[in-house]
């Protein structure tokens, strides 16, 4: 039963001409299937609504082909014929009880128009935000005219697929609504232009036009950056209170969040659980509408606390409505140890940043529940009374052992280690990264509430021991080590100095608290987030610190979690220095020889020992020793034996996780095929092949 103290999330809110059965929203968030991938995106939605979130809203919507954002895959309505897209989401969505949203948008500079070809519109002439090569030209009055038209024509379109609550964005420095209260990218001198009455006429004419259009059945809400954190060339709060006193009557929601998207999604790493309140607290003061805000939220009692202390009205959630869909029902139902906690990783993030189908480390469900049928909550029971066991309890081991558990198997976890968790322990460990050993509280609780599975510590096992137990099925999931001869993406051959080397460590080193004594050069070949980690995890500890890599920046590939910034200002701040585009072609006498990747120099870096960060190897001798034997299998019993995980390839701890639970899923059915998941086909009909018009 619900804990009476969290009944205020539970009590519905009128917003506009519509109601919220309760205070759970969640908030825009793309999810790089979008257009092109309709019906998955609508299961998707659909899990989340079945989970008791009262909106569910679409991630950012074009509404014009000159606000195209291409190569990104959003939400579209362009015209007519992308209604039943976004219908298909509103049936689903209405089909639970909840209230489905849509976030209109025309990104002006910030879009790319790569496909569609037009050029780009933007409040003054400005280069493209992204790097594209082209400007944005001024637009004129009957450009602004032109955008209010389309924004009330996607409106009107985004009512009748369905939307209870159509919004007018002007957040994440991403559509023009925004763009026109930037003195930075407003300079113009009529009556868009100027002073700030000035600057947000066409917010304010885009948000009457919205609610005149579709205002008799869907409330119009606002999407509203109360902060850039760039000083007086942003929207700074001082202003942004000024602006919210200027509108504050006009929609029927305020959405408030801090720009851009790296600052309002900041991994855990970087910033704690309702984070942004100082930023938005303001808001509530100002307008009788109900306020919306973010904040990683996942724990009821501070949840319960912004709304009581008067901060906001409605949780909105991206990443915990991601990791969890059905974290409102556990809450209802005084299942709070259920909820499956973000840990704030930003994997979610990478797949709008990478173009593909959004994945979740703490739910493997995520992105899969069209394709593969994958249910965030339910799986299908077992198939046979067979006993399983599963070796090493990493991220891999402990899904496939709680969701086999799930399933009704018997399973049997063994673990060499003293404590559970493989990797994600240790990882915990790095400065910034304890909410990641949330990957195993949360399935070491499920586990310990199962009678169906046993864990061992200090188990070692061999392959003898395996073929003595007496298991059905074995799942190795083993786990990785670091290289420490430096073989990775720049060297296909051990570094020379690197082998037997006492100066040479590895992040397994520093994790099993090793530490090499200063100056240490830390040589980042892998380009993620341990490099960074790592390096912070040394200084702390008061070593002086020289960050290498091959690489041009920084970590590249933390952009796709919008870690990047994040980590080079914690680099500076802690005075760790760089050398990019270097690679090392020997380590001797106290000294790395370095080459510039691009012009050949040398260059001498003193240091008394090298963290190398470069690639990884499986621990897969167990899995092969277990294979060499497969004569012996049928007269123990034994059936099947998989790796999985960082024994099959080291990845992230996302692939680990979907490993295991994709095991579980798969034990005892039949093969799925060639392609293992449900596809999109387009397969055109006449009727798309002509214009709107024609
Ligand atoms: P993954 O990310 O694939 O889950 P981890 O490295 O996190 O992998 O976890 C692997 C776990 O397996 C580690 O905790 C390790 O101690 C354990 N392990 C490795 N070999 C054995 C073994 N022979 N018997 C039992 N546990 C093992
Ligand atoms: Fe949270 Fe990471 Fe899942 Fe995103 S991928 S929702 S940050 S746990």
């Amino acid at each position: 039963m619900r804990d009476p103290r969290y009944d205020i999330l539970f009590t519905p809110m009128r917003i506009g001409p519509v109601t919220a059965k309760n205070r759970f929203f969640q908030v825009p968030h793309c999810n790089g299937m979008g257009h092109a991938m309709p019906l998955a995106h609508a299961a998707m939605r659909e899990a989340k609504a079945e989970g008791g979130w009262a909106v569910i809203s679409t991630e950012e919507c074009e509404i014009h082909p000159s606000g195209d954002v291409s190569p990104y895959v959003e939400a579209r309505l362009w015209d007519d014929r992308d209604i039943p897209a976004l219908a298909l989401m509103c049936d689903k969505v209405h089909a639970h009880g909840a209230l489905a949203a849509v976030e209109l948008t025309h990104n002006g500079p910030t879009a790319s128009n790569l496909y569609s070809r037009e050029v780009l519109i933007a409040p003054s002439h400005q280069p493209s935000k992204y790097g594209y090569p082209a400007q944005a030209r001024a637009m004129d009055r009957r450009d602004i005219a032109n955008y209010r038209r389309w924004h009330r024509d996607a409106a009107l379109r985004g009512m009748r697929a369905g939307m209870d609550i159509v919004y007018v964005y002007a957040a994440h420095d991403l559509s023009l609504a925004m763009h026109f209260l930037q003195r930075r990218r407003n300079h113009r001198t009529d009556e868009y232009g100027g002073t700030l009455e000035n600057r947000v006429r066409l917010l304010r004419e885009v948000l009457e036009d919205t609610k005149e259009a579709v205002g008799h059945r869907c409330a119009v809400a606002i999407r509203f950056a109360t902060e850039e954190l760039l000083g007086p060339a942003g929207v700074e709060r001082a202003e942004a209170q000024d602006i919210v006193g200027m509108l504050a009557e006009i929609p029927d929601l305020w959405d408030v969040n801090v720009a851009a998207w790296y600052n309002d999604s900041v991994p855990s790493r970087f910033a704690p659980e309702g984070a942004q309140e100082p930023f938005i607290d303001f808001v509530k003061k100002t307008t009788s509408k109900p306020v919306v805000g973010v904040g990683r939220f996942t724990s009821p009692d501070t949840m319960v606390s912004q709304i009581r202390r008067g901060v906001i009205d409605f949780i909105g959630a991206a990443r915990p409505s991601i990791a969890d869909p059905f974290l409102p029902k556990k809450i209802e139902e005084g299942r709070i140890d259920d909820i499956r906690e973000c840990i704030g990783c930003n994997i979610c993030v990478s797949g709008d940043n990478t173009i593909t189908p959004i994945r979740c480390t703490q739910n493997p469900t995520m992105g899969e529940e069209w394709r593969r049928d994958w249910h965030p909550e339910t799986i299908a029971p077992a198939k046979s009374a067979a006993k399983v066991l599963v070796i090493g309890s990493g991220p891999a081991g402990l899904e496939a052992a709680r969701a086999l558990g799930q399933r009704g198997y018997e399973v049997h976890l063994a673990e060499a280690r003293r404590e559970l968790g493989g990797r994600v322990t240790r990882e915990a460990r790095l400065p910034g990264l304890a909410e990641w050993a949330r990957v195993r509280d949360w399935r070491l609780g499920q586990i310990r509430k199962m009678q169906n599975v046993a864990t061992y510590l200090d188990s070692a096992l061999t392959a003898q021991d395996v073929l003595d137990f007496g298991a059905e099925h074995v799942i190795v999931a083993t786990g990785c080590h670091w290289r420490r001869d430096g073989v990775g993406r720049s060297h296909g051959e051990p570094i020379p100095g690197f082998i037997d080397n006492a100066a040479v460590f590895t992040p397994d080193d520093i994790m099993d608290g090793r530490m090499p004594d200063g100056p240490v050069a830390i040589y980042d070949d892998d380009y993620f987030y341990t490099g960074s980690t790592i390096a912070e995890a040394l200084r702390r500890a008061g070593r002086e610190v020289v960050y290498v890599t091959p690489d041009d920046t920084v970590a590249s590939w933390s952009a796709n979690t919008l870690e990047y910034r994040h980590i080079q200002w914690r680099m500076a701040e802690l005075g760790i220095e760089q050398i990019v585009s270097h690679d090392i072609r020997a380590f001797a006498d106290g000294a790395l020889d370095l080459r510039q990747v691009w012009n050949g120099r040398r260059r001498r870096l003193d240091c008394a020992a090298v963290v190398a960060i470069t690639s990884r190897l499986p621990d897969d001798a167990l899995y092969h020793a277990l294979a060499a034997r497969e004569a012996e299998w049928a007269d123990t019993g034994l059936r099947t034996a998989t790796r999985i995980g960082d024994a099959l390839a080291p990845g992230l701890i996302a692939h680990a996780v979907y490993a295991g639970h994709r095991i579980a899923r798969e034990l005892d059915e039949a093969p799925t095929g060639e392609v293992p998941f449900k596809r999109h086909f387009h397969t055109p009909r006449e009727s798309d092949l002509l214009r709107p018009d024609a």
